[in-house]
């Protein structure tokens, strides 16, 4: 696909771009296989696309496979969880040279952390209830990657502690409740260090969405471009217009590129890949034009 493709600029009429920078598939959270979601991404009329799954990069090699069979350019990437300030930030890796060097002991310790939160999720879970609460949300998951919290919120619903998804969070996994571990991941400036040391570009993930005052926002975005970050989402998914006009005013304060993606999970929701709002044409320049990523992305 030529790079002309894409804009260089936004002009404002985003929403139609073909790229999406932010999608997970079975090898972590996400509903579709690897190559059902690029075959959907076809579909949907993407000519570029990144799967970012939780803490791994083992779905790149099959998605590398099918968007080679479909002609879609696939940018290798993965979602990092981190902490800052009491916070968990994800911070997504744009990895054109896919996992090197640190990140690559970086992503075993995600995995073992990971591990070691879904065991403690589920000694809290059986406390309120849910027996037997990790082979319950393996069962969920219906394979062996990494158990997250919707697979334990799965559980819930199935043992019928809880009506629906939303009050599984609600109750018991949201922030702040028994669910809710976050002391396991590593620092956010730690996470960035290792996505920049292995050639790629580091995007902090739907900053709308972190549960952050602008104020707040404006201090975890000063951290993140300090450890070397070099984007941020200006848009994820859909989101109000006047919030993204102010996060667009705090990427350019302190001139980082901006990034969009759908954060897209499982079919049948209100998000598919490509599904976005748009971007003002104020905008910083976009993320495939960094130096570290025009090159792969206009293959
Ligand atoms: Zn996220
Ligand atoms: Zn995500």
């Amino acid at each position: 696909m030529p790079m002309n493709a894409l804009p260089v600029r936004f002009e404002g009429n985003s929403a139609s771009l073909p790229i999406d920078l932010h999608m997970h598939s079975t090898a972590s959270d996400g509903a579709l296989s690897p190559e059902a979601l690029v075959a959907l991404c076809k579909v949907r009329g993407l000519t570029h696309m990144a799967l970012t799954d939780h803490d791994t990069l083992s779905g790149v090699p099959a998605a590398r496979e099918a968007a080679e069979r479909e002609g879609l350019c696939l940018l290798p990437g993965t979602e990092l969880s981190t902490r800052w300030s009491g916070h968990n930030i994800h911070v997504v890796g744009l990895l054109p040279e896919g996992a090197r060097g640190p990140l690559v002991e970086g992503l075993v310790a995600q995995a073992e952390a990971r591990k070691k939160r879904a065991a403690k999720i589920a000694e809290r879970l059986e406390k309120v209830g849910l027996v037997d609460a990790l082979a319950r949300a393996r069962e969920q998951a219906g394979s062996e990657r990494p158990l997250g919290r919707p697979d334990f919120a799965r559980a819930l619903v199935a043992a019928g502690l809880v009506p629906d998804m939303a009050m599984a969070f609600k109750k018991h996994l949201g922030a702040g409740k028994a669910g809710d571990v976050k002391s396991l991941w590593p620092a956010l400036a730690e996470a960035v260090g290792w996505i920049v040391a292995a050639g790629g570009v580091a995007v902090l993930a739907h900053p709308l969405r972190h549960g952050l005052t602008r104020r707040k926002r404006g201090l975890l975005l000063d951290a993140f471009r300090d450890a070397g970050g070099q984007a941020a989402e200006l848009v994820s998914g859909f989101q109000n217009a006047d919030a993204t006009r102010d996060l667009s005013r705090q990427l350019q304060e302190r001139e980082l590129y901006a990034s969009l993606g759908s954060d897209f999970h499982f079919p049948g929701g209100h998000l598919a890949p490509g599904s976005m709002s748009p971007v003002p044409r104020t905008a910083t320049p976009p993320v495939w034009t960094h130096p570290r990523l025009a090159a792969i992305l206009a293959l």
